[in-house]
């Protein structure tokens, strides 16, 4: 007998769980692209959008993923040949990496494995060693949504500043934004990206650069952007198709608008403090049935592990098992294992993620939890007792937290 059907819960990070409200504002009649309600709606998303990330500064809006970002970041501040620092932590950092090298760019990576954050001395260090000033910009992945880490963006400004290296701070906040707190302009962060499927709540499809005054002054010294990924005319649009440069993403900007509702009706504070009890509940759970048997958490330090995703050991084979057994009897998909091991070594299948980023409350969370601790019961897989209770204190805590 299987227990899954009814309400089926997409607990992988990204794309994310999609509110009824989305969805109901993207069925429609396609909208005249011309004239009419979608121009002036698409203005009105920009200051809501700039206060997701916490910025004065400027936005534009790509129908692409978050691959896509990553490649109009690079492509709007550095020459092909100019140097960038890379300091990843996961999969994620030498994925920008990789587009970096692709674009002609010199790629200095920090790499500081699959299990810690940035350690900003030696961060601090490759800057100070870079006494020409060559390096253009840091490339830095605040959450790394294979291993989980949360890294300290505030702190790389200091280090920046410190040191008086001129390069452009930029963050991909692709698995935090609307997630974990991002302070943009307070941070002196130059160039943010995310995209639509993660803490926006929106299909997978848009991707957001903003970006603060001289990364704008970085694109205007550079003599010729492909037009595409040009953000100028996208940032600050003569005309309506400029911000798309092309036909706008219809549907999508109306699920955005929804979900920027939603956004605004909870408050930026409020969605973090969410994620945060949220993601608490679930380290309990974790940490309580790793006490005895094979469950680990990938970050051990409760500081550095990210609000909205939450990377997971647990020793081949338990882990796709697991991942199995909840999906086919429980109705929850839990993230497979990323960039931990290589697909085909059999070690593979000793790891999974939860993803807990975007529309997801605490009777989700709870039965997520509830549902891997009944596949760790009938898998046999040893475990510490009292992982969910020790979840629902924490949601307890929580809530009655001022
Ligand atoms: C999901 C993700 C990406 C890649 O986004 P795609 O939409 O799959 O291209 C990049 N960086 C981070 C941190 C992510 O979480």
């Amino acid at each position: 007998m299987s227990l899954a059907s009814g309400r089926a819960y997409l607990a992988i990070p990204g794309p994310s769980v999609m509110p009824e409200e989305v969805l109901r504002a993207m069925h429609r009649a396609a909208p005249n692209i011309y004239e009419g309600e979608l121009i002036e709606m698409t203005a009105g998303l920009i200051p809501d959008l700039r206060a997701v990330a916490r910025t004065k500064g400027r936005v534009a809006i790509y129908i692409c993923n978050g691959h896509g970002t990553w490649e109009a970041a690079l492509a709007n501040t550095l020459a092909p040949g100019a140097r960038v620092l890379v300091p990843a932590t996961g999969r994620f950092g030498h994925g920008w990496a990789d587009v970096a090298q692709g674009r002609g760019l010199s790629v200095e990576m920090l790499d500081f494995g699959k299990r810690a954050a940035f350690d900003l001395a030696r961060v601090e260090a490759a800057l100070r060693a870079d006494t020409r000033h060559e390096i253009g910009a840091v490339l830095a992945t605040h959450v790394d949504t294979s291993t989980s880490v949360r890294n300290d963006i505030k702190g790389l400004r200091e280090v920046l500043d410190a040191t008086g290296h001129p390069a452009l701070l930029m963050a991909d906040c692709i698995a935090s934004l609307a997630c974990d707190r991002f302070e943009m302009d307070r941070w002196g962060v130059d160039v943010t990206i995310a995209a639509s499927q993660k803490g926006l709540m929106v299909p997978p499809g848009l991707g957001f650069v903003w970006f603060s005054d001289k990364a704008a002054e970085a694109r205007r010294r550079l003599g010729s952007v492909p037009r595409y990924w040009d953000w100028t005319h996208r940032a600050d649009p003569e005309m309506f198709y400029q911000y798309f440069g092309g036909t706008a993403p219809t549907h999508h900007l109306y699920g955005l608008r929804a979900a920027l509702d939603l956004i605004n009706a909870e408050g930026i504070e409020a969605i973090w403090d969410r994620h945060e009890t949220l993601a608490r509940a679930i380290w309990a759970a974790c940490e309580t049935w790793g006490a005895t048997g094979p469950l680990e958490l990938n970050i051990a330090e409760r500081s550095l592990r990210s609000h909205a995703v939450t990377a997971l050991r647990i020793g081949a084979p338990h882990g796709s098992a697991l991942r199995q057994w909840v999906q086919d009897n429980a109705g929850v998909t839990l993230g497979i294992g990323l960039g931990m091991a290589e697909p085909g070594d059999p070690a593979w299948h000793g790891f999974f993620r939860i993803g807990h980023m975007g529309h997801v409350n605490a009777h989700m969370i709870l039965g997520a939890l509830g549902a891997i601790e009944a596949g760790l019961v009938a898998l046999d897989i040893p475990h510490g007792t009292g992982g969910l209770a020790a979840a629902a204190a924490e949601i307890a805590a929580g809530v009655s937290r001022p």
